[in-house]
């Protein structure tokens, strides 16, 4: 009887480890469901910090730059897609963007940074870290999803990713903006 129950639990055990696999293997990026509804966007900088608003000139030069069919640029003039800055002494999250419809039955984006929150899990002061969380904001924009635990922390979507390490868009976030915008 008891052996039993061993025998039970090794395979329950086998069967998780195989589904943590394939997950695994599979998950190089996740789509939110709400892709910008053009591949080509200009973001109004309403940042209103320099230091941060170069971090943004590089974070749209990755991606402009990198093998993701997409390009984003800086606006002049007022912009649906805007980008904004938190800084309140808050330190829930480091950014946040927002899907609406400017009122033509398209997606534009409202991007928050929180420039508190950030600063303070950026114990290096690393450029790095920064446009990584740009980087990240803008892949949201493009309609990549949050990987959370389903990956090897590697992607710029992931949630566990090293920032210092990697801060351009990398082999699955291209992946998954391209099955968008082929
Ligand atoms: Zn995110």
């Amino acid at each position: 009887m008891k052996r039993g129950i061993l025998k039970t639990a090794l395979m329950i055990t086998v069967v998780l480890m195989t589904l943590c696999t394939s997950v695994y293997a599979l998950t190089s990026y996740r789509l939110n469901g709400y892709p910008h509804s053009g591949k080509y966007v200009y973001l109004e900088n309403l940042l209103g910090d320099s230091y941060y608003s170069q971090r943004l000139d590089n974070a749209m030069f990755y991606w402009t730059n990198s093998a993701a069919h997409v390009g984003i640029w800086k606006s002049y003039s007022s912009s649906n897609d805007q980008i904004v800055m938190q800084n309140d002494g808050s330190t829930t999250v480091e950014g946040v963007a927002y899907p609406y419809d400017p009122g033509d039955g398209s997606t534009a984006y409202y991007i928050t940074i929180n420039k508190y929150s950030i600063d303070k899990a950026n114990t290096s002061g690393t450029q790095s870290y920064i446009e990584g969380a740009l980087v990240h904001e803008i892949g949201h924009l493009f309609g990549l999803d949050d990987l959370k635990f389903f990956d090897s922390h590697s992607q710029i979507m992931s949630y566990y990713n090293d920032r210092n390490l990697r801060c351009t868009p990398q082999s699955g976030d291209i992946a998954g903006v391209n099955s968008i915008y082929p």
